[in-house]
Protein backbone atom coordinates (compact mmCIF):
# COMPACT_ATOMS: atom_id res chain seq x y z
CA UNK A 1 0.00 0.00 0.00
CA UNK A 2 1.37 3.49 -1.37
CA UNK A 3 1.74 6.02 1.34
CA UNK A 4 -0.91 8.49 0.67
CA UNK A 5 -2.27 6.41 -2.35
CA UNK A 6 -4.98 4.93 -1.73
CA UNK A 7 -5.36 1.48 -2.97
CA UNK A 8 -8.67 0.30 -5.17
CA UNK A 9 -10.28 -0.83 -2.03
CA UNK A 10 -9.44 2.37 0.18
CA UNK A 11 -12.17 4.85 -0.52
CA UNK A 12 -10.71 7.97 -1.55
CA UNK A 13 -12.80 11.57 -0.31
CA UNK A 14 -13.51 11.89 -3.94
CA UNK A 15 -13.86 8.26 -5.76
CA UNK A 16 -15.35 9.38 -8.05
CA UNK A 17 -14.71 12.43 -9.42
CA UNK A 18 -18.28 13.60 -8.85
CA UNK A 19 -18.71 15.88 -6.17
CA UNK A 20 -22.42 14.72 -5.75
CA UNK A 21 -21.31 11.40 -4.98
CA UNK A 22 -18.85 12.81 -2.53
CA UNK A 23 -18.41 10.46 0.46
CA UNK A 24 -16.45 11.73 3.23
CA UNK A 25 -14.96 8.37 4.67
CA UNK A 26 -14.08 7.85 8.84
CA UNK A 27 -12.49 6.02 10.11
CA UNK A 28 -15.20 3.38 12.22
CA UNK A 29 -12.61 2.96 14.98
CA UNK A 30 -11.09 6.58 15.22
CA UNK A 31 -12.99 8.47 13.42
CA UNK A 32 -10.45 10.33 11.89
CA UNK A 33 -11.44 11.46 7.90
CA UNK A 34 -9.14 10.00 5.06
CA UNK A 35 -7.56 13.44 4.70
CA UNK A 36 -6.56 13.23 7.84
CA UNK A 37 -4.57 10.24 7.33
CA UNK A 38 -2.12 8.78 4.90
CA UNK A 39 -4.19 5.64 3.93
CA UNK A 40 -7.84 3.94 5.04
CA UNK A 41 -8.54 0.34 4.44
CA UNK A 42 -12.19 -0.52 3.53
CA UNK A 43 -14.60 -3.39 5.17
CA UNK A 44 -17.80 -4.57 4.15
CA UNK A 45 -19.35 -2.37 6.61
CA UNK A 46 -16.35 -0.45 8.32
CA UNK A 47 -13.08 1.57 7.59
CA UNK A 48 -9.96 1.32 9.37
CA UNK A 49 -7.21 4.29 8.94
CA UNK A 50 -3.34 3.50 8.76
CA UNK A 51 -2.89 4.64 12.74
CA UNK A 52 -5.62 2.44 13.81
CA UNK A 53 -4.14 -0.96 11.97
CA UNK A 54 -0.71 0.33 13.63
CA UNK A 55 -2.29 0.96 16.91
CA UNK A 56 -4.08 -2.56 16.73
CA UNK A 57 -0.77 -4.01 15.78
CA UNK A 58 0.90 -3.15 18.92
CA UNK A 59 -2.10 -4.14 21.41
CA UNK A 60 -1.59 -7.82 20.11
CA UNK A 61 1.88 -7.72 19.99
CA UNK A 62 1.35 -6.02 23.92
CA UNK A 63 -0.33 -9.21 24.48
CA UNK A 64 1.34 -12.19 22.75
CA UNK A 65 4.21 -10.75 25.04
CA UNK A 66 2.54 -10.62 28.30
CA UNK A 67 0.85 -14.67 27.53
CA UNK A 68 4.29 -15.53 26.63
CA UNK A 69 5.81 -14.49 29.84
CA UNK A 70 2.85 -15.68 32.13
CA UNK A 71 3.25 -18.73 30.56
CA UNK A 72 7.40 -19.07 31.59
CA UNK A 73 6.98 -20.01 35.26
CA UNK A 74 4.31 -22.88 34.72
CA UNK A 75 7.12 -24.34 31.56
CA UNK A 76 7.32 -27.53 33.53
CA UNK A 77 11.25 -27.73 34.22
CA UNK A 78 13.21 -29.98 33.47
CA UNK A 79 15.58 -29.39 36.41
CA UNK A 80 15.72 -31.75 39.15
CA UNK A 81 15.10 -30.63 42.66
CA UNK A 82 17.43 -30.20 45.16
CA UNK A 83 15.60 -32.88 47.34
CA UNK A 84 15.82 -35.22 45.10
CA UNK A 85 19.26 -34.49 43.42
CA UNK A 86 20.80 -35.00 47.36
CA UNK A 87 18.22 -38.52 47.65
CA UNK A 88 20.23 -39.72 44.52
CA UNK A 89 23.41 -38.41 46.07
CA UNK A 90 22.67 -40.74 49.41
CA UNK A 91 22.72 -43.74 47.22
CA UNK A 92 26.25 -43.04 46.39
CA UNK A 93 27.85 -41.30 48.86
CA UNK A 94 27.89 -41.81 52.89
CA UNK A 95 27.71 -38.71 55.05
CA UNK A 96 28.43 -35.41 54.23
CA UNK A 97 25.03 -33.67 54.56
CA UNK A 98 25.89 -30.26 54.60
CA UNK A 99 28.64 -30.45 50.83
CA UNK A 100 25.62 -32.77 49.26
CA UNK A 101 23.02 -29.87 50.31
CA UNK A 102 24.96 -27.09 49.46
CA UNK A 103 25.78 -29.34 46.10
CA UNK A 104 22.51 -29.45 45.18
CA UNK A 105 21.45 -26.06 45.65
CA UNK A 106 24.19 -24.88 43.37
CA UNK A 107 23.55 -27.86 40.85
CA UNK A 108 19.87 -26.82 41.28
CA UNK A 109 20.69 -22.94 40.62
CA UNK A 110 22.93 -23.78 37.53
CA UNK A 111 20.21 -25.69 35.78
CA UNK A 112 17.77 -23.09 36.53
CA UNK A 113 20.28 -20.37 35.23
CA UNK A 114 20.70 -22.41 32.19
CA UNK A 115 16.75 -22.56 31.86
CA UNK A 116 16.48 -18.89 32.25
CA UNK A 117 18.75 -18.07 29.63
CA UNK A 118 16.70 -19.82 27.27
CA UNK A 119 13.35 -17.87 28.38
CA UNK A 120 14.99 -14.42 28.56
CA UNK A 121 13.28 -11.77 27.22
CA UNK A 122 15.30 -8.91 26.92
CA UNK A 123 18.84 -7.52 28.02
CA UNK A 124 17.05 -6.15 31.28
CA UNK A 125 15.56 -9.97 33.03
CA UNK A 126 17.85 -10.81 36.23
CA UNK A 127 20.84 -12.16 35.35
CA UNK A 128 21.68 -15.21 37.52
CA UNK A 129 25.72 -15.84 38.39
CA UNK A 130 27.20 -19.14 37.95
CA UNK A 131 27.07 -20.87 40.68
CA UNK A 132 30.57 -23.15 40.63
CA UNK A 133 31.04 -24.59 44.02
CA UNK A 134 34.42 -24.74 46.35
CA UNK A 135 34.66 -28.24 48.62
CA UNK A 136 36.98 -27.96 51.19
CA UNK A 137 37.65 -31.39 52.93
CA UNK A 138 40.85 -33.70 53.73
CA UNK A 139 41.74 -36.16 51.70
CA UNK A 140 39.50 -39.36 50.40
CA UNK A 141 36.50 -38.18 52.45
CA UNK A 142 34.30 -37.93 49.06
CA UNK A 143 34.68 -34.64 47.13
CA UNK A 144 35.38 -36.23 43.60
CA UNK A 145 33.06 -38.87 44.49
CA UNK A 146 30.50 -35.82 44.88
CA UNK A 147 31.20 -34.20 41.29
CA UNK A 148 31.01 -37.62 39.64
CA UNK A 149 27.81 -38.72 40.84
CA UNK A 150 26.28 -35.49 40.09
CA UNK A 151 27.45 -35.75 36.84
CA UNK A 152 26.15 -39.05 36.80
CA UNK A 153 22.48 -38.14 38.04
CA UNK A 154 22.74 -35.40 35.68
CA UNK A 155 23.71 -37.25 32.61
CA UNK A 156 26.33 -34.75 31.78
CA UNK A 157 30.07 -35.45 30.63
CA UNK A 158 32.71 -34.96 33.36
CA UNK A 159 36.32 -34.73 33.65
CA UNK A 160 38.48 -34.55 36.29
CA UNK A 161 41.68 -32.32 36.46
CA UNK A 162 44.40 -31.66 38.77
CA UNK A 163 45.17 -28.09 39.44
CA UNK A 164 49.24 -29.12 39.68
CA UNK A 165 49.33 -29.87 36.37
CA UNK A 166 48.10 -26.69 34.98
CA UNK A 167 50.48 -23.47 34.47
CA UNK A 168 49.96 -20.09 33.33
CA UNK A 169 50.81 -19.70 29.54
CA UNK A 170 54.59 -18.75 28.67
CA UNK A 171 55.51 -22.12 31.16
CA UNK A 172 55.90 -25.63 30.78
CA UNK A 173 52.69 -27.33 31.63
CA UNK A 174 48.75 -27.47 30.43
CA UNK A 175 47.25 -24.50 29.66
CA UNK A 176 44.08 -23.73 31.36
CA UNK A 177 42.42 -24.40 27.76
CA UNK A 178 43.25 -28.37 28.02
CA UNK A 179 40.91 -28.58 30.87
CA UNK A 180 38.61 -28.00 27.98
CA UNK A 181 39.88 -30.88 25.91
CA UNK A 182 38.92 -33.67 28.28
CA UNK A 183 35.66 -32.17 28.75
CA UNK A 184 35.37 -32.51 24.78
CA UNK A 185 36.66 -35.84 25.33
CA UNK A 186 34.54 -37.11 28.04
CA UNK A 187 31.56 -35.78 25.72
CA UNK A 188 32.42 -37.68 22.70
CA UNK A 189 33.44 -34.03 20.82
CA UNK A 190 29.71 -33.26 20.92
CA UNK A 191 30.46 -29.81 21.54
CA UNK A 192 26.95 -28.69 22.58
CA UNK A 193 26.90 -31.53 25.34
CA UNK A 194 30.13 -30.57 26.74
CA UNK A 195 29.32 -27.00 27.08
CA UNK A 196 27.05 -28.00 29.93
CA UNK A 197 29.23 -30.40 31.53
CA UNK A 198 30.94 -30.63 35.45
CA UNK A 199 34.25 -29.78 35.68
CA UNK A 200 36.56 -31.12 38.69
CA UNK A 201 39.46 -29.46 39.85
CA UNK A 202 41.13 -31.12 42.13
CA UNK A 203 44.06 -30.20 44.23
CA UNK A 204 43.13 -26.42 43.80
CA UNK A 205 44.68 -25.54 47.29
CA UNK A 206 47.91 -26.19 45.77
CA UNK A 207 47.48 -22.72 43.39
CA UNK A 208 47.25 -20.67 46.24
CA UNK A 209 50.26 -18.29 46.85
CA UNK A 210 52.42 -18.52 49.80
CA UNK A 211 51.54 -15.48 51.20
CA UNK A 212 48.33 -13.15 51.15
CA UNK A 213 50.93 -10.44 51.55
CA UNK A 214 52.01 -9.95 47.97
CA UNK A 215 54.74 -7.94 48.54
CA UNK A 216 56.85 -10.38 50.55
CA UNK A 217 57.24 -14.02 49.23
CA UNK A 218 55.01 -14.44 45.94
CA UNK A 219 54.36 -17.53 44.59
CA UNK A 220 53.93 -16.21 40.71
CA UNK A 221 53.15 -19.81 39.41
CA UNK A 222 50.23 -20.14 41.63
CA UNK A 223 48.76 -17.00 41.56
CA UNK A 224 49.35 -17.11 37.99
CA UNK A 225 47.39 -20.48 36.90
CA UNK A 226 44.23 -18.50 39.40
CA UNK A 227 44.37 -15.53 37.05
CA UNK A 228 44.39 -17.96 34.09
CA UNK A 229 41.53 -19.88 35.42
CA UNK A 230 39.89 -17.13 35.85
CA UNK A 231 38.11 -16.93 32.55
CA UNK A 232 36.69 -20.10 32.23
CA UNK A 233 35.69 -19.95 34.99
CA UNK A 234 33.51 -17.07 35.05
CA UNK A 235 32.61 -18.06 31.35
CA UNK A 236 34.12 -16.94 28.18
CA UNK A 237 34.45 -18.52 24.59
CA UNK A 238 37.78 -20.47 24.57
CA UNK A 239 40.28 -21.82 22.06
CA UNK A 240 40.99 -24.78 22.82
CA UNK A 241 43.58 -27.85 21.24
CA UNK A 242 41.34 -30.82 20.39
CA UNK A 243 44.10 -32.76 22.21
CA UNK A 244 44.76 -30.68 25.15
CA UNK A 245 48.69 -29.90 26.19
CA UNK A 246 49.90 -26.55 24.98
CA UNK A 247 48.58 -24.50 22.08
CA UNK A 248 50.20 -23.79 19.01
CA UNK A 249 50.02 -20.80 16.16
CA UNK A 250 49.46 -23.06 13.87
CA UNK A 251 47.02 -25.72 15.82
CA UNK A 252 43.29 -25.82 14.97
CA UNK A 253 41.49 -24.81 17.48
CA UNK A 254 37.85 -25.37 19.02
CA UNK A 255 35.69 -22.78 20.00
CA UNK A 256 34.18 -23.87 23.61
CA UNK A 257 31.57 -21.73 25.67
CA UNK A 258 32.40 -22.41 29.42
CA UNK A 259 29.36 -20.22 30.57
CA UNK A 260 27.12 -22.92 31.28
CA UNK A 261 29.80 -25.55 32.53
CA UNK A 262 29.82 -25.88 36.51
CA UNK A 263 33.14 -26.37 37.69
CA UNK A 264 33.82 -27.96 40.95
CA UNK A 265 37.07 -27.11 42.98
CA UNK A 266 38.16 -29.53 45.77
CA UNK A 267 41.15 -29.25 48.25
CA UNK A 268 42.59 -30.30 51.44
CA UNK A 269 43.67 -27.14 52.27
CA UNK A 270 45.87 -28.05 55.16
CA UNK A 271 46.54 -25.66 57.81
CA UNK A 272 43.41 -23.40 57.29
CA UNK A 273 42.06 -23.75 60.13
CA UNK A 274 45.23 -22.59 62.01
CA UNK A 275 43.69 -19.53 59.46
CA UNK A 276 40.03 -19.58 60.40
CA UNK A 277 41.14 -19.93 64.05
CA UNK A 278 43.23 -16.71 63.83
CA UNK A 279 40.37 -14.89 62.85
CA UNK A 280 38.33 -16.34 65.43
CA UNK A 281 40.09 -15.32 68.60
CA UNK A 282 42.88 -12.26 68.65
CA UNK A 283 44.60 -14.52 71.17
CA UNK A 284 45.84 -16.30 68.24
CA UNK A 285 49.25 -18.14 69.85
CA UNK A 286 46.43 -19.81 72.11
CA UNK A 287 44.15 -20.76 70.26
CA UNK A 288 46.99 -21.89 67.62
CA UNK A 289 48.33 -24.44 70.60
CA UNK A 290 44.95 -25.67 70.94
CA UNK A 291 44.41 -26.39 67.29
CA UNK A 292 47.68 -27.90 66.79
CA UNK A 293 46.92 -30.78 69.67
CA UNK A 294 43.31 -30.75 68.90
CA UNK A 295 41.44 -33.84 67.98
CA UNK A 296 40.28 -34.31 63.81
CA UNK A 297 36.80 -33.74 64.14
CA UNK A 298 37.54 -30.15 66.18
CA UNK A 299 39.66 -28.99 63.37
CA UNK A 300 36.40 -30.04 61.10
CA UNK A 301 33.94 -28.28 62.84
CA UNK A 302 36.95 -25.15 62.72
CA UNK A 303 36.97 -25.83 58.63
CA UNK A 304 33.20 -25.73 58.83
CA UNK A 305 33.43 -21.47 59.77
CA UNK A 306 35.39 -21.07 56.95
CA UNK A 307 34.79 -17.24 55.26
CA UNK A 308 36.11 -16.24 52.12
CA UNK A 309 38.22 -14.02 53.89
CA UNK A 310 40.23 -17.04 55.15
CA UNK A 311 40.88 -18.39 51.71
CA UNK A 312 41.95 -14.76 51.00
CA UNK A 313 44.69 -15.40 54.01
CA UNK A 314 45.45 -18.82 52.68
CA UNK A 315 46.55 -17.25 49.47
CA UNK A 316 43.49 -17.51 47.18
CA UNK A 317 43.07 -14.67 45.04
CA UNK A 318 39.69 -12.24 45.72
CA UNK A 319 38.64 -12.93 41.95
CA UNK A 320 39.37 -16.58 42.08
CA UNK A 321 37.38 -16.78 45.29
CA UNK A 322 34.27 -14.40 43.83
CA UNK A 323 33.91 -16.87 41.01
CA UNK A 324 33.56 -19.86 43.30
CA UNK A 325 30.28 -18.27 45.31
CA UNK A 326 29.30 -21.95 46.73
CA UNK A 327 31.64 -23.21 49.93
CA UNK A 328 31.13 -25.53 51.85
CA UNK A 329 33.20 -28.46 53.64
CA UNK A 330 33.77 -32.20 53.95
CA UNK A 331 33.75 -33.85 57.58
CA UNK A 332 36.77 -36.06 57.92
CA UNK A 333 35.21 -40.16 57.94
CA UNK A 334 34.90 -42.12 61.13
CA UNK A 335 35.17 -45.79 62.04
CA UNK A 336 30.69 -46.26 61.30
CA UNK A 337 31.44 -44.30 57.71
CA UNK A 338 34.48 -46.20 57.05
CA UNK A 339 32.01 -49.18 57.59
CA UNK A 340 29.57 -48.50 55.89
CA UNK A 341 31.21 -47.17 52.72
CA UNK A 342 32.57 -50.95 52.59
CA UNK A 343 28.92 -52.34 52.81
CA UNK A 344 26.48 -49.53 52.09
CA UNK A 345 26.47 -47.29 48.30
CA UNK A 346 24.78 -48.95 45.74
CA UNK A 347 27.81 -49.76 44.14
CA UNK A 348 30.15 -50.55 47.60
CA UNK A 349 33.26 -52.62 47.25
CA UNK A 350 31.90 -55.46 48.82
CA UNK A 351 28.92 -55.67 46.74
CA UNK A 352 31.28 -55.56 43.76
CA UNK A 353 32.65 -58.60 44.92
CA UNK A 354 29.59 -60.52 45.68
CA UNK A 355 28.66 -59.61 42.08
CA UNK A 356 32.00 -61.08 40.84
CA UNK A 357 31.87 -64.29 43.15
CA UNK A 358 27.80 -64.37 42.55
CA UNK A 359 29.07 -65.19 38.91
CA UNK A 360 31.38 -67.79 40.15
CA UNK A 361 27.76 -69.39 41.79
CA UNK A 362 29.67 -69.13 44.85
CA UNK A 363 28.05 -67.16 47.57
CA UNK A 364 30.61 -64.29 49.68
CA UNK A 365 30.54 -63.68 52.94
CA UNK A 366 32.58 -61.03 54.91
CA UNK A 367 32.69 -61.30 58.70
CA UNK A 368 31.90 -58.71 61.00
CA UNK A 369 35.52 -58.83 62.58
CA UNK A 370 36.97 -58.84 58.94
CA UNK A 371 35.45 -55.28 58.06
CA UNK A 372 36.02 -53.89 61.27
CA UNK A 373 39.81 -54.72 60.39
CA UNK A 374 39.80 -53.20 57.12
CA UNK A 375 38.84 -50.12 58.53
CA UNK A 376 41.07 -50.19 61.40
CA UNK A 377 43.77 -50.16 58.90
CA UNK A 378 42.49 -47.47 56.64
CA UNK A 379 41.72 -45.39 59.61
CA UNK A 380 45.40 -45.76 60.41
CA UNK A 381 46.46 -44.82 56.97
CA UNK A 382 44.82 -41.23 57.46
CA UNK A 383 43.72 -41.12 53.50
CA UNK A 384 40.02 -41.59 54.33
CA UNK A 385 38.14 -44.05 52.34
CA UNK A 386 40.56 -44.70 49.62
CA UNK A 387 42.60 -47.04 52.03
CA UNK A 388 39.74 -49.48 52.04
CA UNK A 389 39.89 -50.74 48.81
CA UNK A 390 43.95 -51.23 48.60
CA UNK A 391 43.22 -52.73 51.86
CA UNK A 392 40.60 -55.51 50.39
CA UNK A 393 41.73 -55.48 47.27
CA UNK A 394 45.43 -57.32 48.18
CA UNK A 395 43.42 -59.92 50.10
CA UNK A 396 40.65 -60.79 46.95
CA UNK A 397 43.48 -60.93 44.32
CA UNK A 398 44.83 -64.07 45.75
CA UNK A 399 41.12 -65.74 46.69
CA UNK A 400 40.29 -64.76 43.46
CA UNK A 401 42.95 -65.88 41.65
CA UNK A 402 42.51 -69.31 42.96
CA UNK A 403 38.59 -69.44 43.04
CA UNK A 404 37.47 -70.82 39.28
CA UNK A 405 40.08 -73.68 39.84
CA UNK A 406 38.04 -74.64 42.65
CA UNK A 407 34.99 -76.77 42.52
CA UNK A 408 32.12 -77.61 44.33
CA UNK A 409 32.51 -74.22 46.51
CA UNK A 410 29.30 -73.46 47.70
CA UNK A 411 30.24 -70.19 49.76
CA UNK A 412 33.15 -68.24 50.65
CA UNK A 413 34.02 -66.67 54.06
CA UNK A 414 35.88 -64.06 54.58
CA UNK A 415 37.58 -63.56 58.19
CA UNK A 416 39.52 -61.54 60.36
CA UNK A 417 42.48 -63.93 59.59
CA UNK A 418 42.33 -62.87 55.98
CA UNK A 419 42.59 -59.54 56.13
CA UNK A 420 45.51 -59.74 58.94
CA UNK A 421 47.46 -62.55 58.17
CA UNK A 422 46.41 -63.09 54.29
CA UNK A 423 45.43 -66.26 55.67
CA UNK A 424 42.67 -68.89 53.25
CA UNK A 425 39.45 -68.06 53.70
CA UNK A 426 36.76 -70.23 54.70
CA UNK A 427 35.28 -72.17 51.98
CA UNK A 428 31.79 -74.13 52.61
CA UNK A 429 31.06 -77.28 49.68
CA UNK A 430 28.79 -78.43 48.10
CA UNK A 431 28.42 -81.78 48.69
CA UNK A 432 29.90 -82.32 52.19
CA UNK A 433 28.90 -79.04 53.44
CA UNK A 434 31.93 -79.30 55.30
CA UNK A 435 34.77 -76.63 56.30
CA UNK A 436 38.22 -76.59 54.77
CA UNK A 437 41.29 -74.23 55.67
P1 LIG B 1 38.66 -36.93 47.70
O1 LIG B 1 38.33 -36.39 46.34
O2 LIG B 1 37.92 -36.27 48.80
O3 LIG B 1 40.12 -37.00 47.99
P2 LIG B 1 37.44 -39.31 46.66
O4 LIG B 1 36.08 -38.81 46.39
O5 LIG B 1 38.35 -39.47 45.48
O6 LIG B 1 38.16 -38.45 47.76
O7 LIG B 1 37.34 -40.70 47.44
C1 LIG B 1 38.15 -41.81 47.13
C2 LIG B 1 37.30 -43.07 47.17
O8 LIG B 1 36.86 -43.30 48.48
C3 LIG B 1 36.05 -42.93 46.33
O9 LIG B 1 36.20 -43.47 45.07
C4 LIG B 1 35.04 -43.74 47.09
O10 LIG B 1 35.13 -45.09 46.74
C5 LIG B 1 35.48 -43.64 48.51
N1 LIG B 1 34.78 -42.60 49.28
C6 LIG B 1 35.32 -41.48 49.81
N2 LIG B 1 34.43 -40.80 50.51
C7 LIG B 1 33.27 -41.47 50.42
C8 LIG B 1 31.95 -41.25 50.94
N3 LIG B 1 31.68 -40.18 51.70
N4 LIG B 1 31.00 -42.14 50.64
C9 LIG B 1 31.27 -43.23 49.88
N5 LIG B 1 32.48 -43.50 49.38
C10 LIG B 1 33.49 -42.64 49.64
Amino acid sequence: MAKGKPPENTPNKNNSGNSNDDITVHCSFCGRTSDEVNSMVAGPNAFICDRCIQSAVDIIRNDLTAIKTKQQPQKPSRVIKPKAICDALDNYVIGQDRAKKALAVAVYNHYKRIESQEWMMSSEDVVIEKSNILLIGPTGTGKTLLAQTLANILDVPFTIVDATSLTEAGYVGDDVESILARLIQAADYNIERAEKGIIYIDEIDKIARKSANVSITRDVSGEGVQQALLKILEGTVAGVPPKGGRKHPEQHLINVNTKNILFVCGGAFEGLEKVIAKRLTKNNMGFGNTIAHSKESESAEIISKVTPEDLYQYGLIPEFIGRLPFLTTLDPLDEEALKNILTKPKNAITKQYHKLFEMENVELVFDNDALEYVVSVAMKRGTGARALRSVLENVMMDIMFDLPDKTDVKSCIITKECIENNSQPIYLYKESEKKSA
